[in-house]
C-alpha cells in the first residue's frame, strides 16, 4: 500500500480526545456490548473477553450525551507536516477519510441514501460516549446513540502482537468495519437488527453475527474501491492497494473470528456464543465486499450468512 504524500489529511474528521481526561472512571453497571439500544458495536468484543477477563468497561448509568470535544491543534500541526505519513494517527485520518469518501459516492448511488458524516474519536485509556463510559479493552467501537467512531489506537498494538494481525492494512480495515456500522445506521439497519433481537432474544447472536458479517462486507467494498478515493482537492489519498494488504485485512479478519478467539484463550469453540462470526466466514464476507465492490451485496440478513 502506497499514500499519496500530497494528500491532504482532513483532521476534521477525527476528535482527538487523548490526553483530555475524558472518561477512566469506574463503577455502573457493566452491560454486555450489543445488548439492547444504542449499545456499542465493536468489532473484536470477543478478545477482550478473552485477554482481558471479561470486563467491558461499560457504564449504564452514565448519562451524559458523550459531545465532549477534544483539542485538535496538535495533531492538525503533525499532520500537515512533511512527515506526516510516518505518523500513526495521521495515517490513520487519512484512512477515515478515505472511507468517508467512498461513502459519500457510494451511499446515494447504491442505496439511494445521503451520507452523513461521522467523526472518529481518538482516545486513550477511557471515554464518555452516549453509548456509556467505555475504557480501551473493549477495542475500537461505534456507538449509534452518538454516531461517533471511537478508536484507542493502542488497539493495533494488540492486534499484532497478541493477535498476530501485524500489517499495516489491518489498520484502515478495522476503520471501515466500524463505518460499516455507521453506515448501517444511517440505513436503519442497526435498530432494525435490535428490534429482531428484542423480538427473538435466542436468536441475538446469530442477529449479531449478520450485522458483523455486513461490516466487514462493506469494509471489503470499500477496499475494492479505495484507490478512486480523493481529498477535497481532488488528490487521490491511496496510490496502491496491493494484493498483499488485501491479504492483510483477510489475515486480520481471520484472527478475529469468534472461534479463533475462543480457541486462543483455551476455551472449549462454542458456536452458541459467536457474536461476530467464524474466521472462516468473517474471510467470506469481507472478499465478498472486496470482489464485487459492491454493497448492495453485502446481504448477510437475506440468508447467505
Ligand atoms: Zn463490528
Amino acid at each position: 500500500m502506497e499514500l499519496n504524500e500530497n494528500a491532504r489529511i482532513d483532521t476534521s474528521q477525527v476528535d482527538d480526545r487523548r490526553g483530555s481526561g475524558g472518561g477512566g472512571g469506574l463503577g455502573g453497571i457493566p452491560i454486555p456490548i450489543g445488548g439492547g439500544r444504542g449499545g456499542i458495536v465493536g468489532i473484536i468484543v470477543a478478545v477482550l473477553v478473552a485477554l482481558v477477563g471479561g470486563g467491558f468497561g461499560l457504564n449504564a448509568a452514565f448519562d451524559g450525551d458523550g459531545s465532549g470535544q477534544g483539542d485538535n491543534t496538535s495533531l492538525e500541526q503533525q499532520c500537515s507536516a512533511d512527515d506526516a505519513l510516518k505518523q500513526l494517527d495521521c495515517r490513520n485520518t487519512l484512512y477515515v477519510n478515505s472511507i468517508q469518501a467512498y461513502w459519500r459516492t457510494a451511499l446515494p448511488e447504491t442505496f439511494g441514501e445521503q451520507y452523513q458524516p461521522s467523526k472518529t474519536v481518538f482516545f486513550s485509556q477511557g471515554v464518555n460516549t452516549a453509548c456509556g463510559q467505555a475504557d480501551s479493552g473493549v477495542g475500537p467501537f461505534y456507538c449509534p446513540a452518538d454516531d461517533l467512531v471511537y478508536i484507542d489506537l493502542t488497539f493495533y498494538n494488540l492486534l499484532a502482537d497478541q493477535l498476530g494481525a501485524k500489517g499495516e492494512f489491518a489498520q484502515p480495515y478495522v476503520l471501515a468495519h466500524e463505518y460499516g456500522h455507521h453506515v448501517q445506521d444511517l440505513l436503519g439497519t442497526e435498530a432494525q437488527m435490535r428490534r429482531q433481537q428484542q423480538r427473538d432474544p435466542a436468536n441475538a447472536n446469530a442477529l449479531s453475527v449478520k450485522l458483523e458479517l455486513q461490516a466487514d462486507c462493506y469494509a471489503g467494498a470499500w477496499a475494492r474501491n479505495a484507490t478512486g478515493t480523493a481529498d477535497e482537492q481532488g488528490q487521490k489519498i491511496f496510490k496502491s492497494i496491493s494484493e498483499q494488504d488485501i491479504q492483510q485485512a483477510i489475515d486480520t479478519a481471520e484472527k478475529i473470528g469468534d472461534d479463533a478467539i475462543q480457541q486462543r484463550s483455551g476455551r472449549p469453540v462454542n458456536p452458541d456464543e459467536f457474536t461476530h462470526g467464524t474466521s472462516e466466514q468473517r474471510r467470506q464476507w469481507f472478499t465478498k465486499g472486496y470482489e464485487t465492490g459492491d454493497p448492495k451485496q453485502c446481504d448477510t440478513f437475506g440468508g447467505g450468512a
